[in-house]
């Protein structure tokens, strides 16, 4: 009898509480203003997600000239500049704002810092949606740097008090290399405690860690363009075992499967649980499955709807 393959996993794994409030917002923008409505940028980096979505009534647009007047306008959970804020206001828009509020923290620091007079460096990933928001959002110049040699380039006197913000989707063991370069090369540095950045990006990079040192290939669910999947892919190739990232079972090769007793599945914070069902039903086609789960954090998290949303019929005000 072929010995079954064991899948293992991850705890937690997939929806984080942002991206929950983000997708509900749609839902319910939908089910009170009626289709269509409009969301700036996808709303979570997910195919699957935004099909449904769209499929609902949702228009999926880059540019908020794409939206006609006086139309329900929905900023993605990785938030907006402060331009696009002001665009929307001058097009007196009807705006619901999904940016997570672990985001707009990050933007509520940043201007913090700024007005302490500190120079800010961003700790993130050129051309991410949430880097230009953030960026977007402090009006004071922002050095964005991703490594320690980054930091070592920049063109900032050493004696400058600098403040560093960072991208949500980093965990600690990401920024800890380039927080010790920026203490290492300026003598005042402040910063966050960035264990309080995003609870969920911390708790998945830990569970892929564990995950990893109990399975002999990593299968990440999420999309090519989501942050935070692609690091822990990057997580369980630097623990030394085979990773992919798969947007859903159908990009399984069984050729992963040679020699392979014991699969670790996790899924990004922008991937729904039955994308991780349509991997583990792929898998099955190949051998015989036991699925367990990894014990982890439980996660209790949720943030509140918009109050547009919340209260019984009150309408979307124009963006102020
Ligand atoms: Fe918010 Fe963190 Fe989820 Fe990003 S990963 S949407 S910051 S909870």
């Amino acid at each position: 009898m072929t010995t079954p393959l064991q899948v293992i996993l991850a705890q937690p794994r997939g929806f984080c509480a942002g991206v929950v409030r983000a997708i509900d917002i749609v839902e319910k923008a939908i089910e009170r203003y009626s289709a269509p409505v409009y969301v700036r940028h996808e709303i979570v980096h997910n195919r699957h997600v935004v099909d449904k979505l769209r499929r609902k009534g949702a228009v999926f647009v880059e540019d908020l000239t794409e939206i006609p007047p006086g139309a329900v306008t929905i900023f993605s959970a990785h938030g907006v500049a402060r331009s696009v804020q002001e665009e929307a206001r001058l097009r007196e828009l009807p705006v619901l704002d999904a940016t997570c509020p672990l985001v707009t923290k990050v933007h509520i620091q940043g201007r913090r810092y700024a007005k302490s007079g500190r120079t800010i460096v961003l700790i993130g990933h050129a051309g991410h949606v949430e880097v230009i928001g953030t960026m977007g959002q402090v009006d004071a110049p922002m050095h964005l740097v991703s490594t320690p040699e980054e930091v070592e380039a920049l063109s900032i006197p050493v004696d400058t008090p600098i403040a560093y913000v960072t991208q949500t989707t980093l965990s600690v063991d990401d920024t800890r290399g380039v927080i010790m370069a920026l203490h290492a090369r300026f003598a005042d540095v402040e910063g966050p405690d960035v264990s309080e950045i995003c609870y969920a990006t911390q708790n998945r990079q830990t569970a892929v860690r564990d995950l990893a040192r109990v399975s002999d290939l990593l299968i990440v669910v999420g999309a090519a363009n989501s942050s935070n999947s692609n690091r822990l892919r990057e997580i369980g190739a630097e623990m030394g075992i085979p990773s992919y990232l798969v947007d859903d079972g159908d990009s399984v090769d069984p050729v992963w499967l040679d020699g392979v007793a014991a699969v670790g599945i996790t899924a990004g914070a922008s991937a729904p649980d039955e994308l991780v069902d349509s991997v583990i039903a792929a898998l099955r086609l190949l051998r015989p499955v036991r699925v367990s789960q990894l014990d982890g954090v439980e996660e209790n998290v949720e943030f509140s709807l918009p109050a547009e949303l919340r209260m019984p019929h009150a309408t979307v005000a124009a963006a102020e």
